[in-house]
């Protein structure tokens, strides 16, 4: 590609607003441009690294015995509704109306969708294990959108489904999975690593997330300085053997002290442990217990937003009643199970708490991410630990490390989840109707992109794995106007294209230093300089990695490369 043909706008400023490297770079070296909070336009580079990615994707989702389809954004809000997350997947889903009023969701997800045509197209335990997979937009309309294509409203994600007649098929596709996503980041290159997760609200077991290690990661993973352990904060923390979810109603009822205790527990802690932050407060009601679930993961990264947020918790823990929090607006939080005079305290409460904690800080930051747990116990809650550095930890070998890192890829064991809330079945080996048994697993196509980006750059601009640069080499003749220069440019941009290397040639007529900077700023893996000893054949050759140079002759070129 000449560079003249192409649009690879890049910027000398750093641009405002944007706080981290991948972020910057993107920008300054043309790769993207936003449209509206965390919209992006990709432009052209950046287009071609997607498909790279992609294609990796695809190769190792084939292997794996994925087939790829492609489902609609559009999403029908009945099918959200059989599922039931119409109403629990809260303000992340993007909602809208048609000429008839009928609802609909722009997809932040497709279990529902696959679920219900799995349900129609596959009737017979023959047609299984099947897996499915699509690379496609997703919308969230995150809370927070931030650090560029990292966290957006408008992103592109693979995910797959895979569907099964029994857990030991799962567990195998599963595997074959985990497989896969490893060699996929291997080849981007990235510097990551698989954790154990939480499954949380969603139910189902076993589930892993990949984690690009980075300062800059929202999430915080607890490792073993000795052992294999590595495991998210939310499932480091979480009680041993916790898996099915039990009816928080009967619980919190049963449960007579401990609410208070745990709040001057969870006082002490906090004023002990400046810079955590809270997970959950239990307030009492009446003689019952509403307990509140309080996630920090995103703003862990703010000392600032951080210290404002636990004095004000701790304040709350110390001084507030809940007859103080009923005076709060009430605020909707959707269905929770819990019966209706507890929701109105759970709802009261956490909308309480949310004013409180955005209020403690003066920058503006919006701490909503609050919400009342519905599936953790008081029982439960207090075996919660608070895990630091240096402690033992939690598979008993090792001390505790703690490292940043990027989710850029997640695995999911289902289960039944989904088949039985839609009632979709298919046939047994002996004509009975059975749920399908269910895996998902996603991957971040543009946060990706973001993330290695973010591992690869220096403080010149972006420094590409050659597996997904846009292009592998950088032909830059210094002066278009010598004809020795633009002829032996011309010359090896076609000697390389034949030879299937992807190129780009900058046949602008700029001032050398400009092109330098550019060609340093986009980073391809390697530079070729057609300067004043073209007339004798000679070029400089430059790896961006590493920032070697030397001089060969045009002949001894293409040997070098390979
Ligand atoms: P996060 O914890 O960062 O909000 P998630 O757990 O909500 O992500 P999943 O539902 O597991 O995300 O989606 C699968 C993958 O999609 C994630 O592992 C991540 O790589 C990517 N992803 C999720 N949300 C976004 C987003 N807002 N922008 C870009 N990529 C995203
Ligand atoms: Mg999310
Ligand atoms: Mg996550
Ligand atoms: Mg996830």
């Amino acid at each position: 590609m000449k560079q003249s043909r192409t649009l690879i706008p890049t910027l000398r400023e750093m641009p405002a607003d944007a706080e981290i490297k991948s972020h910057q770079f993107l920008l300054r070296a043309g790769f993207i441009r936003q449209v509206a909070s965390g919209v992006y336009t990709y432009m052209p580079l950046a287009k071609r690294v997607l498909d790279k990615i992609e294609n990796i994707i695809r190769e190792e989702m084939e292997n794996a015995g994925a087939a790829e389809l492609l489902m609609p954004a559009l999403q029908p809000a009945e099918l959200w509704q059989e599922s039931g997350r119409w109403h629990t997947y809260g303000d992340e889903l993007m909602r809208l109306r048609d000429r008839h009023g009928r609802g609909f969701a722009l997809g932040a997800t497709h279990e529902e969708v696959i679920t219900s045509l799995v349900n129609d197209d596959v009737q017979s335990y023959k047609k299984m294990p099947l897996t499915l997979y699509q690379i496609q937009t997703k919308f969230r309309d995150e809370q927070r959108p931030r650090f560029g294509l990292l966290r957006g409203r408008e992103f592109i994600m693979k995910d797959a489904y895979s569907f099964h007649t029994s857990e030991e098929s799962l567990d195998e596709v599963y595997q074959k999975i985990y497989k896969a996503y490893t060699n996929i980041f291997t080849r981007c290159e990235l510097d990551f690593r698989a954790v154990l997760a939480d499954s949380g609200a969603i139910g189902g077991k076993d589930t892993q997330e990949f984690m690009v290690l980075s300062d800059i990661g929202e999430d915080t993973i607890v490792y073993s300085d000795t052992s294999d352990y590595a495991a998210n904060l939310e499932m480091a923390e979480a009680p041993q053997n916790y898996d099915k979810p039990t009816d928080i109603e009967k619980e919190l009822v049963k449960v007579e002290t401990p609410a208070q205790k745990s709040i001057e527990e969870v006082s002490r802690f906090l004023n002990s442990h400046p810079g955590h932050c809270i997970k959950s407060l239990v307030f009492k009601a009446d003689d019952e217990y509403v307990m509140i679930l309080v996630r920090g993961d995103h703003e862990v990264n703010d000392i600032k937003v951080k210290n404002g947020l636990n004095a004000k918790i701790v304040e709350l823990a110390e001084h507030v009643e809940i007859e103080h929090l009923l005076e709060c607006p009430i605020g909707s939080l959707g269905p929770i199970n819990l019966n209706e005079k507890m929701k109105v305290y759970a709802d009261h409460a956490v909308k309480a708490l949310a004013n409180a904690i955005c209020g403690a800080n003066e920058d503006g930051y919006h701490y909503m991410n609050v919400q009342p747990c519905r599936d953790f116990t008081v029982d439960k809650y207090m075996d919660f630990r608070f895990i630091k550095e240096g402690d033992p930890s939690p598979d008993g070998k090792g001390k505790v490390q703690f490292a940043r890192g990027i989710e850029v890829g997640h695995i999911f064991k289902l289960g039944k989840t989904y088949s039985e809330a839609m009632g979709a079945s298919y046939l047994d080996v002996n004509g009975r109707s059975q749920s399908y048994i269910m895996g998902c697993y996603g991957i971040g196509v543009s946060r990706t992109l973001s993330a290695v980006a973010e591992q690869f750059n220096d403080e010149n601009g972006l420094v590409w794995p050659v597996n997904i640069a846009p292009y592998h080499i950088h032909v830059i003749p210094v002066n278009t106007k010598d004809e020795a220069q633009s002829y032996l440019a011309e010359e090896l941009y076609e000697l390389f294209k034949s030879n299937r290397y992807e190129v780009l040639l900058d046949d602008r007529s700029e001032r050398p230093g400009v092109k330098f900077k550019d060609s340093d700023l986009i980073g391809l893996p390697v530079r070729i300089t057609v300067g004043k000893k073209a007339n004798d054949g000679i070029v400089e050759v430059k790896v961006r990695k590493t920032g070697e140079m030397f001089e060969v002759t045009k002949d001894e070129i293409l040997p070098m490369l390979a």
